[in-house]
């Protein structure tokens, strides 16, 4: 049998590093129906064009086209050992789709693991974070060992203080990714995963197929319990 992981979790609960986890200790590929759209944005073709605009006005892409691109990807032949589904499904509609199609491989979800992290925590992890050039990550709720960091008001207090961190040993300033730095914006996808991931999780725990991993762990002791809840699967 092959490997189809679903990896689920708030923005913040570590799915991206977890997910490189899996694919190197398993061996199979990491799938984000995200990037699989954003990588699109080279392309000029009406699909490609069509699947653009529905993203630049934030919304879904239809479950059509959505899983005619996860059925591409699948069929690849990287993908005949199973994969690591990141982002998808997004719906129950999605979920019987890839129920049916892996059923008609002779496969079906190996597990779905849910990486369960306190909403206010995920807050704390996409408002706190600041990053280095080179990729170092840090956060001022809860790493940040070696920074300097405060909030300075906008003189004219028309915007929101805005975070000033350096790093202390070399002075270097860092900074806050984009989409991290507005509160509202932060609790909006939040709040939007809650609602949409819901009913996926029920239908998930219905046919016993969920792992709940506690995601305020280190890093290794959630690759831990990921590995622990693949391996069961598997036997
Ligand atoms: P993500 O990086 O997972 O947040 O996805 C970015 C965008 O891609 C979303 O806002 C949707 O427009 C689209 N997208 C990704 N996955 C799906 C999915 N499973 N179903 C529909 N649209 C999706």
């Amino acid at each position: 049998m092959s490997l189809y992981i679903i990896l689920m979790g708030v923005q913040g609960a570590g799915k991206g590093v977890q997910a490189a986890f899996i694919r190197d200790h398993y061996g199979i590929p990491h799938v984000s129906t995200g990037d699989l759209f954003r990588a699109m944005k080279t392309r000029t073709d009406p699909l490609a064009q069509q699947i653009q605009e529905i993203m630049r006005q934030g919304l879904l892409i239809s479950d059509d086209i959505t899983n005619k691109v996860v059925r591409d990807r699948l069929e690849q032949a990287d993908a005949q050992g199973g994969v690591i589904l990141d982002g998808y499904p997004r719906n129950a509609a999605q979920a019987q789709w890839l129920e049916a199609f892996l059923a008609g491989r002779g496969q079906a979800v190996t597990r779905v693991l849910l990486l369960e992290l306190d909403l206010y925590d995920a807050f704390r992890r996409a408002f706190g974070r600041v990053v280095a050039a080179n990729g170092d990550s840090f956060n001022i709720y809860s790493h940040s060992e070696g920074i300097d960091w405060r909030f300075v008001d906008d003189p004219q207090g028309l915007f929101p203080p805005r975070l000033e961190a350096t790093v202390i040993a070399t002075g270097e300033k860092l900074v806050r990714r984009p989409d991290d730095a507005n509160a509202h914006a932060i609790i909006k996808r939040i709040d939007t995963y809650r609602q949409t991931t819901q009913p996926l999780i029920d239908y998930y725990r219905a046919k016993g197929l969920v792992s709940v991993i506690d995601a305020s762990q280190s890093i290794e002791a959630v690759s831990q319990a990921i590995q622990t809840a693949i391996d069961a699967a598997r036997v």
